[in-house]
């Protein structure tokens, strides 16, 4: 794989907002859509920030949110792309942000960012780009998260090869 950057990307109060998703659920309430299309609680405008922060940085995506639960990691990935993401995600990770750090040797992962509206993220928070349900993902964030990804990860020892 080669030393990656990876962007942690969560969906919700990310990809969307609080507004955005009441329209939308109302909308599907309102139309009695029993089957409706999830992908229209992404926001594209969200999706391409996110592509741009990978394409400046050269950086990779796994999918970080409750939505791996109900969406095979395929769907999820073809959602993203059909709304602007120019590469396809590395994977999605189940609960911990460090489990799947420890998985993956660090000698892998170059640097990492958090985009999450929330913020338990415990000795990784230095590495946390903190968006507000209400919002998203803004355009100010782009910068922040470039500069979370330009410093490397510190390596853990004794696992050096
Ligand atoms: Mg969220």
């Amino acid at each position: 794989m080669g030393r990656v950057k990876i962007v942690f990307l969560d969906i919700d109060g990310v990809l969307n907002h609080s507004e955005w998703l009441y329209e939308i659920q109302a909308r599907w309430k309102q139309m009695r859509i029993a089957d409706p299309d999830f992908s229209e609680m992404i926001d594209e405008r969200a999706v391409k920030l996110v592509d741009e922060i990978c394409r400046t940085a050269d950086a990779r995506v796994v999918i970080s949110s409750s939505w791996r639960i109900c969406h095979r990691p395929g769907q999820l990935n073809a959602w993203l792309r059909a709304k602007g993401l120019s590469q396809n995600i590395l994977g999605v990770r189940g609960n911990e942000i460090q489990l799947w750090l420890d998985e993956h040797d660090d000698k892998d992962v170059k640097s990492i960012v958090i985009l999450d509206d929330d913020s338990d993220m415990a000795h990784l928070m230095p590495r946390l780009v903190q968006t507000h349900f209400s919002a998203g993902l803004l355009p100010d964030h782009v910068p922040l998260a470039l500069a979370v990804l330009d410093r490397p990860m510190k390596r853990k020892r004794g696992k050096r090869r």
